[in-house]
């Protein structure tokens, strides 16, 4: 039976980090601002919750709820006030956003030095060329689980990334890349996707699609890490995308969900927020 990444300790540890290092440099709190546009409950849950834990390393945190006509000029208007304002530190874009609005254009408004999630094009450049100071921070958190799993060294290992979303599959193939793994990404167009996880030493899945792996697409002993997070209301509970129970019993070691690269991932933002700082 596999040994449980426990992400809950890995987000107290990386905290715990964040909260001496503030108080080792001293001045102002760093103050992040998080935009929503219009209300969704799932996305105002997600931002109660940074909010407390911001609180709780010396982190401000405050929210900006845009209403749901808005339009792109006004948005980004709102961007660029943030970044010109010297008391923000720290800018994060809730999504999604309304249809009518444009995202990308939303997000080429942030300041990339405040870029708190790493969505703007100058970080996710820094990002392949290895000069980043922050990364997305779901990415970073698969990392972390990864490597308190293997005692922190990635180089050499085969790890096939299934997904290849621009927030999670592709900042976390470049991370891997950068700690010197070899990497397989695989999307929906991929043919034979067993084939690629079996050779693997090391299964990320980030999909958003319960039961998508499952014990015949692992190998005896391999590490997996489970980014997904899929609500199922009939039975009232998160579940990942790996068929939990069976993957388990063939693993060395797995992430839960919930209770994996969920909570590490928050622990990011909040990581990120002080990397910012070191401009
Ligand atoms: P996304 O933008 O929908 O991307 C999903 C990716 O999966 C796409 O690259 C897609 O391929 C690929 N895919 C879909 N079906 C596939 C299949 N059958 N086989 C192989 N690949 C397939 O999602 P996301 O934003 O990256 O999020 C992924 C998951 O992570 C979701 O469950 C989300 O809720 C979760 N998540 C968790 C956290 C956390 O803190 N734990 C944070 C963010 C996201 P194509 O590119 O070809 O379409």
């Amino acid at each position: 039976m596999a040994e449980i990444i426990d992400g809950k300790a890995i987000a107290r540890a990386i905290k715990a980090e964040v909260a001496a290092r503030l108080q080792e440099r001293g001045g102002a709190a760093p103050l992040i601002v998080a935009v929503e546009v219009g209300q969704d409950d799932a996305s105002a849950s997600y931002v109660r919750n940074q909010a407390r834990q911001a609180d709780r390393v010396g982190i401000l945190h405050r929210l900006d709820r845009l209403p749901d006509d808005i339009d792109d000029a006004g948005l980004q208007a709102h961007l660029r006030r943030l970044g010109e304002d010297p008391e923000v530190t720290a800018i994060m874009l809730q999504t999604p956003l309304p249809r009518h609005l444009d995202l990308r254009a939303a997000r080429a408004a942030i300041d990339p030095e405040k870029d708190v999630e790493a969505v703007t094009t100058t970080n996710a450049g820094r990002l392949v060329s290895g000069v980043h100071r922050v990364a997305p921070c779901t990415a970073l958190a698969a990392v972390a689980c990864l490597e308190a799993a293997t005692g922190g060294d990635l180089r050499g290992l085969h790890v096939t990334v299934i997904g290849r979303s621009e927030i999670v599959g592709r900042p976390l193939a470049l991370l891997l890349l950068h700690g010197d793994a070899t990497v397989t990404v695989t999307h929906r167009h991929t043919r034979h996707l067993a084939q690629h996880t079996r050779e693997a030493d090391v299964v990320i899945s980030a999909v958003g699609q319960p039961g998508l792996v499952t014990a015949d697409m692992v190998r005896e002993g391999a590490i997996v890490v489970d980014v997904g997070t899929n609500w199922i209301a009939e039975q009232n509970r998160l579940v990942g995308d790996v068929d939990y129970e069976a993957v388990a019993a063939k693993a060395s070691r797995i992430t839960p969900v919930p209770g994996g690269v969920g909570p590490v991932t928050v622990a990011m933002l909040l990581r990120n927020a002080v990397h910012l700082l070191d401009g």
